[in-house]
Protein backbone atom coordinates (compact mmCIF):
# COMPACT_ATOMS: atom_id res chain seq x y z
CA UNK A 1 0.00 0.00 0.00
CA UNK A 2 3.09 2.44 0.50
CA UNK A 3 2.74 2.15 -3.38
CA UNK A 4 0.00 4.42 -3.32
CA UNK A 5 0.08 7.89 -2.32
CA UNK A 6 -2.06 10.90 -2.82
CA UNK A 7 -4.16 8.67 -5.12
CA UNK A 8 -1.21 7.53 -7.40
CA UNK A 9 0.20 4.01 -7.53
CA UNK A 10 3.93 4.35 -8.59
CA UNK A 11 6.03 1.02 -9.52
CA UNK A 12 9.41 0.89 -8.93
CA UNK A 13 12.04 -1.71 -8.84
CA UNK A 14 15.32 -2.59 -8.10
CA UNK A 15 15.43 -4.28 -11.90
CA UNK A 16 14.65 -0.19 -13.64
CA UNK A 17 16.60 2.14 -11.11
CA UNK A 18 16.12 5.70 -11.39
CA UNK A 19 12.35 5.46 -13.25
CA UNK A 20 9.42 4.92 -12.11
CA UNK A 21 5.67 4.32 -13.51
CA UNK A 22 2.61 5.62 -12.23
CA UNK A 23 -1.39 5.12 -12.60
CA UNK A 24 -3.67 7.00 -10.88
CA UNK A 25 -6.05 4.78 -8.71
CA UNK A 26 -9.73 5.17 -7.93
CA UNK A 27 -9.95 1.80 -6.00
CA UNK A 28 -8.32 -0.68 -4.52
CA UNK A 29 -10.34 -3.76 -5.13
CA UNK A 30 -8.16 -6.58 -3.77
CA UNK A 31 -5.02 -7.04 -1.70
CA UNK A 32 -3.65 -10.08 -0.09
CA UNK A 33 -0.23 -11.92 0.88
CA UNK A 34 -0.24 -14.84 -0.73
CA UNK A 35 1.89 -17.76 -0.09
CA UNK A 36 4.48 -16.37 -2.88
CA UNK A 37 3.76 -12.87 -3.32
CA UNK A 38 1.87 -9.86 -2.47
CA UNK A 39 -1.55 -9.73 -4.89
CA UNK A 40 -3.37 -6.40 -5.09
CA UNK A 41 -5.80 -5.38 -7.67
CA UNK A 42 -6.94 -1.55 -8.18
CA UNK A 43 -9.00 0.27 -10.44
CA UNK A 44 -7.50 3.05 -12.38
CA UNK A 45 -8.51 6.09 -13.45
CA UNK A 46 -7.75 5.31 -17.39
CA UNK A 47 -6.19 1.98 -17.37
CA UNK A 48 -9.18 -0.31 -16.37
CA UNK A 49 -8.40 -2.77 -13.53
CA UNK A 50 -4.39 -3.36 -12.80
CA UNK A 51 -3.08 -6.72 -11.76
CA UNK A 52 -0.12 -6.04 -9.10
CA UNK A 53 2.51 -8.99 -8.25
CA UNK A 54 5.04 -8.23 -5.65
CA UNK A 55 4.50 -4.07 -6.20
CA UNK A 56 5.21 -4.53 -9.79
CA UNK A 57 2.06 -4.29 -13.00
CA UNK A 58 1.36 -7.54 -14.57
CA UNK A 59 -1.48 -6.10 -16.63
CA UNK A 60 -3.91 -4.03 -17.21
CA UNK A 61 -7.36 -3.97 -18.79
CA UNK A 62 -6.45 -1.49 -21.48
CA UNK A 63 -3.48 -2.65 -22.77
CA UNK A 64 -3.14 -6.69 -22.01
CA UNK A 65 -3.79 -7.64 -25.09
CA UNK A 66 -0.56 -6.26 -27.17
CA UNK A 67 1.32 -9.02 -24.67
CA UNK A 68 -0.99 -12.17 -24.36
CA UNK A 69 -1.87 -11.97 -27.87
CA UNK A 70 1.15 -11.92 -29.07
CA UNK A 71 3.45 -13.88 -27.16
CA UNK A 72 0.99 -16.85 -27.71
CA UNK A 73 0.32 -16.22 -31.44
CA UNK A 74 4.06 -15.82 -32.60
CA UNK A 75 4.98 -19.11 -31.50
CA UNK A 76 1.72 -20.75 -32.29
CA UNK A 77 1.37 -19.00 -36.19
CA UNK A 78 4.97 -20.38 -36.23
CA UNK A 79 4.35 -24.01 -35.74
CA UNK A 80 2.50 -26.08 -38.75
CA UNK A 81 0.61 -28.01 -36.09
CA UNK A 82 0.30 -26.64 -32.64
CA UNK A 83 -2.06 -29.49 -31.43
CA UNK A 84 -0.85 -29.68 -27.33
CA UNK A 85 0.17 -26.74 -25.70
CA UNK A 86 1.98 -25.19 -22.14
CA UNK A 87 1.63 -22.54 -20.48
CA UNK A 88 4.14 -21.50 -17.53
CA UNK A 89 2.79 -18.86 -15.18
CA UNK A 90 -0.03 -16.97 -16.82
CA UNK A 91 -2.44 -16.62 -13.69
CA UNK A 92 -4.39 -13.79 -15.18
CA UNK A 93 -5.56 -15.58 -18.09
CA UNK A 94 -4.75 -13.90 -21.05
CA UNK A 95 -2.20 -15.99 -22.38
CA UNK A 96 -4.46 -18.75 -21.93
CA UNK A 97 -7.85 -17.01 -23.77
CA UNK A 98 -5.33 -16.14 -26.70
CA UNK A 99 -3.93 -19.89 -27.26
CA UNK A 100 -7.73 -21.64 -26.71
CA UNK A 101 -8.94 -19.21 -30.14
CA UNK A 102 -6.65 -20.91 -32.23
CA UNK A 103 -8.25 -23.94 -34.59
CA UNK A 104 -5.51 -25.58 -34.22
CA UNK A 105 -4.85 -26.30 -30.90
CA UNK A 106 -6.36 -29.20 -29.05
CA UNK A 107 -5.59 -29.40 -25.47
CA UNK A 108 -3.93 -27.12 -23.18
CA UNK A 109 -2.51 -26.93 -19.74
CA UNK A 110 -1.35 -24.01 -17.47
CA UNK A 111 0.99 -24.38 -14.72
CA UNK A 112 0.58 -21.40 -12.48
CA UNK A 113 2.20 -21.57 -9.32
CA UNK A 114 -0.09 -18.76 -7.37
CA UNK A 115 -3.84 -20.18 -7.30
CA UNK A 116 -4.80 -16.74 -5.28
CA UNK A 117 -3.19 -14.84 -8.80
CA UNK A 118 -6.14 -17.11 -10.59
CA UNK A 119 -8.67 -16.18 -8.31
CA UNK A 120 -8.30 -12.73 -8.35
CA UNK A 121 -8.35 -12.51 -11.87
CA UNK A 122 -11.71 -14.51 -12.28
CA UNK A 123 -13.09 -11.55 -9.83
CA UNK A 124 -11.77 -8.60 -11.30
CA UNK A 125 -9.99 -9.36 -14.35
CA UNK A 126 -12.67 -11.28 -16.11
CA UNK A 127 -12.10 -10.59 -20.09
CA UNK A 128 -8.67 -12.07 -19.35
CA UNK A 129 -9.76 -14.52 -17.67
CA UNK A 130 -12.06 -16.11 -19.97
CA UNK A 131 -9.52 -18.74 -20.83
CA UNK A 132 -10.24 -20.72 -17.53
CA UNK A 133 -13.19 -21.94 -18.37
CA UNK A 134 -12.32 -23.45 -21.99
CA UNK A 135 -12.63 -27.27 -22.34
CA UNK A 136 -9.21 -27.57 -24.14
CA UNK A 137 -7.63 -26.75 -20.52
CA UNK A 138 -6.81 -28.70 -17.86
CA UNK A 139 -4.83 -26.72 -14.61
CA UNK A 140 -2.01 -27.27 -12.67
CA UNK A 141 -1.24 -25.70 -9.52
CA UNK A 142 2.47 -25.87 -9.05
CA UNK A 143 5.97 -24.90 -9.59
CA UNK A 144 6.91 -24.40 -13.14
CA UNK A 145 9.99 -25.51 -12.96
CA UNK A 146 8.85 -28.37 -10.87
CA UNK A 147 6.39 -29.68 -13.46
CA UNK A 148 8.71 -29.52 -16.84
CA UNK A 149 10.86 -31.98 -15.01
CA UNK A 150 7.63 -34.50 -15.12
CA UNK A 151 6.85 -34.43 -18.74
CA UNK A 152 8.88 -35.72 -21.69
CA UNK A 153 8.16 -34.88 -25.36
CA UNK A 154 4.39 -33.97 -24.94
CA UNK A 155 4.18 -30.56 -26.03
CA UNK A 156 4.06 -28.94 -29.27
CA UNK A 157 4.22 -25.62 -27.78
CA UNK A 158 5.83 -23.78 -24.57
CA UNK A 159 4.66 -20.36 -23.21
CA UNK A 160 6.52 -19.29 -20.02
CA UNK A 161 4.16 -16.22 -19.39
CA UNK A 162 6.20 -15.59 -16.25
CA UNK A 163 7.10 -12.60 -13.66
CA UNK A 164 10.70 -11.08 -13.58
CA UNK A 165 13.34 -13.54 -12.94
CA UNK A 166 13.41 -12.31 -8.57
CA UNK A 167 11.06 -13.91 -6.57
CA UNK A 168 9.08 -16.95 -7.16
CA UNK A 169 9.95 -16.77 -11.25
CA UNK A 170 13.94 -16.67 -10.70
CA UNK A 171 14.60 -19.99 -12.05
CA UNK A 172 12.61 -19.69 -15.30
CA UNK A 173 14.99 -17.72 -16.61
CA UNK A 174 17.71 -20.29 -16.35
CA UNK A 175 19.22 -22.47 -18.70
CA UNK A 176 18.52 -25.76 -16.64
CA UNK A 177 14.95 -24.63 -17.17
CA UNK A 178 15.82 -24.15 -20.97
CA UNK A 179 17.11 -27.49 -20.61
CA UNK A 180 13.85 -29.01 -19.32
CA UNK A 181 11.53 -27.19 -21.66
CA UNK A 182 13.62 -28.88 -24.93
CA UNK A 183 13.25 -32.58 -23.26
CA UNK A 184 9.41 -31.20 -22.64
CA UNK A 185 8.60 -30.40 -26.42
CA UNK A 186 8.10 -32.97 -28.75
CA UNK A 187 10.24 -32.88 -32.07
CA UNK A 188 9.72 -30.15 -34.16
CA UNK A 189 8.43 -28.29 -30.40
CA UNK A 190 8.95 -24.38 -30.46
CA UNK A 191 8.57 -22.15 -26.82
CA UNK A 192 7.73 -18.94 -26.22
CA UNK A 193 8.78 -16.72 -23.17
CA UNK A 194 8.72 -13.40 -21.67
CA UNK A 195 11.70 -11.98 -22.18
CA UNK A 196 12.36 -9.10 -20.63
CA UNK A 197 13.17 -5.59 -22.15
CA UNK A 198 15.73 -3.86 -24.64
CA UNK A 199 16.53 -0.62 -22.88
CA UNK A 200 16.55 -2.16 -19.81
CA UNK A 201 17.81 -6.06 -19.68
CA UNK A 202 20.17 -6.33 -23.04
CA UNK A 203 22.61 -7.92 -21.39
CA UNK A 204 20.27 -10.46 -19.24
CA UNK A 205 18.97 -11.11 -23.27
CA UNK A 206 22.06 -11.65 -24.32
CA UNK A 207 22.91 -13.96 -21.81
CA UNK A 208 19.72 -15.95 -22.03
CA UNK A 209 20.15 -15.70 -26.04
CA UNK A 210 23.37 -17.34 -25.86
CA UNK A 211 22.49 -20.23 -24.24
CA UNK A 212 19.31 -21.04 -26.00
CA UNK A 213 21.54 -21.38 -29.20
CA UNK A 214 23.47 -23.72 -27.45
CA UNK A 215 20.33 -26.27 -27.04
CA UNK A 216 18.35 -25.14 -30.36
CA UNK A 217 18.98 -24.79 -33.61
CA UNK A 218 17.06 -22.32 -34.43
CA UNK A 219 16.76 -19.03 -31.81
CA UNK A 220 15.44 -15.58 -32.34
CA UNK A 221 13.82 -12.16 -30.19
CA UNK A 222 10.33 -10.55 -30.74
CA UNK A 223 8.94 -7.51 -29.12
CA UNK A 224 5.94 -5.55 -28.50
CA UNK A 225 4.95 -1.94 -27.17
CA UNK A 226 2.80 -1.96 -24.15
CA UNK A 227 2.36 1.57 -22.30
CA UNK A 228 2.21 -0.36 -18.96
CA UNK A 229 5.47 -2.40 -18.93
CA UNK A 230 8.96 -0.88 -17.91
CA UNK A 231 9.89 1.68 -20.77
CA UNK A 232 6.75 0.94 -22.84
CA UNK A 233 8.36 -2.46 -24.33
CA UNK A 234 8.79 -6.07 -23.90
CA UNK A 235 10.07 -8.77 -25.15
CA UNK A 236 10.25 -12.26 -26.29
CA UNK A 237 12.47 -15.57 -26.52
CA UNK A 238 11.57 -17.80 -29.38
CA UNK A 239 13.60 -21.10 -29.61
CA UNK A 240 12.57 -24.16 -31.80
CA UNK A 241 13.75 -27.49 -32.27
CA UNK A 242 13.07 -27.75 -36.24
CA UNK A 243 16.17 -26.39 -37.78
CA UNK A 244 13.15 -25.07 -40.72
CA UNK A 245 11.46 -22.77 -38.58
CA UNK A 246 12.02 -19.03 -39.89
CA UNK A 247 10.33 -17.64 -36.87
CA UNK A 248 9.86 -13.84 -39.27
CA UNK A 249 7.51 -15.57 -41.75
CA UNK A 250 4.69 -16.89 -40.40
CA UNK A 251 3.68 -20.29 -40.91
CA UNK A 252 0.11 -20.10 -41.84
CA UNK A 253 -0.67 -16.62 -42.42
CA UNK A 254 -4.32 -15.80 -40.54
CA UNK A 255 -6.72 -14.36 -43.15
CA UNK A 256 -8.61 -11.28 -42.28
CA UNK A 257 -12.21 -13.35 -41.66
CA UNK A 258 -9.59 -15.82 -38.93
CA UNK A 259 -8.39 -12.56 -37.38
CA UNK A 260 -11.51 -11.13 -36.71
CA UNK A 261 -13.26 -14.39 -35.69
CA UNK A 262 -10.45 -14.25 -32.95
CA UNK A 263 -11.07 -10.59 -32.22
CA UNK A 264 -7.29 -9.64 -32.46
CA UNK A 265 -6.52 -5.90 -31.32
CA UNK A 266 -2.80 -6.50 -31.81
CA UNK A 267 -1.21 -9.25 -33.54
CA UNK A 268 -1.36 -9.42 -37.59
CA UNK A 269 1.03 -11.03 -40.03
CA UNK A 270 2.64 -8.10 -40.57
CA UNK A 271 3.20 -7.20 -37.32
CA UNK A 272 4.36 -10.71 -36.34
CA UNK A 273 7.43 -9.96 -39.18
CA UNK A 274 8.07 -6.46 -37.77
CA UNK A 275 8.53 -7.40 -34.25
CA UNK A 276 11.51 -9.38 -35.03
CA UNK A 277 13.54 -5.98 -36.55
CA UNK A 278 15.45 -4.85 -33.28
CA UNK A 279 16.53 -1.11 -33.74
CA UNK A 280 20.34 -1.21 -33.86
CA UNK A 281 21.58 -0.61 -30.29
CA UNK A 282 19.88 -4.10 -29.67
CA UNK A 283 20.25 -5.93 -32.79
CA UNK A 284 24.11 -5.13 -32.44
CA UNK A 285 24.31 -6.75 -28.86
CA UNK A 286 22.26 -9.49 -29.72
CA UNK A 287 23.81 -10.50 -33.35
CA UNK A 288 26.86 -11.02 -31.24
CA UNK A 289 25.48 -13.76 -29.25
N1 LIG B 1 2.72 -10.77 -18.38
C1 LIG B 1 3.19 -10.56 -17.08
C2 LIG B 1 4.52 -9.84 -17.01
O1 LIG B 1 5.33 -10.02 -17.92
O2 LIG B 1 4.73 -9.11 -16.06
C3 LIG B 1 3.18 -11.82 -16.31
C4 LIG B 1 1.78 -12.15 -16.04
S1 LIG B 1 1.39 -13.56 -15.16
C5 LIG B 1 0.37 -12.81 -13.91
C6 LIG B 1 2.84 -14.11 -14.28
C7 LIG B 1 2.52 -15.31 -13.38
O3 LIG B 1 3.66 -16.15 -13.25
C8 LIG B 1 2.09 -14.92 -11.96
O4 LIG B 1 0.74 -15.23 -11.79
C9 LIG B 1 3.01 -15.75 -11.06
O5 LIG B 1 2.36 -16.25 -9.93
C10 LIG B 1 3.45 -16.85 -12.02
N2 LIG B 1 4.70 -17.51 -11.64
C11 LIG B 1 5.82 -16.94 -11.13
N3 LIG B 1 6.74 -17.88 -10.89
C12 LIG B 1 6.22 -19.07 -11.27
C13 LIG B 1 6.69 -20.40 -11.26
N4 LIG B 1 7.91 -20.70 -10.79
N5 LIG B 1 5.87 -21.39 -11.72
C14 LIG B 1 4.62 -21.10 -12.19
N6 LIG B 1 4.12 -19.85 -12.21
C15 LIG B 1 4.90 -18.86 -11.75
Amino acid sequence: MDQIKDGWFTESCALWPGQAMSLQVEEVLYQKKSKFQDVMVFKSKTYGNVLVLDGVIQCTERDEFAYQEMIASLPLCSHPCPKKVLVIGGGDGGVLREVVKHPLVESVVLCEIDEDVINASKKYLPEMAKGFFSPKLTLHIGDGFEFMKENQDAFDIIITDSSDPVGPAESLFKESYYKLMKAALRSGGILCSQGECQWLHLELIKEMQTFCKTLFPVVDYAYTTIPTYPSGQIGFMLCSKNPETNFREPVKALSKEEMESMNLKYYNPEIHKASFVLPEFARKVLSEA
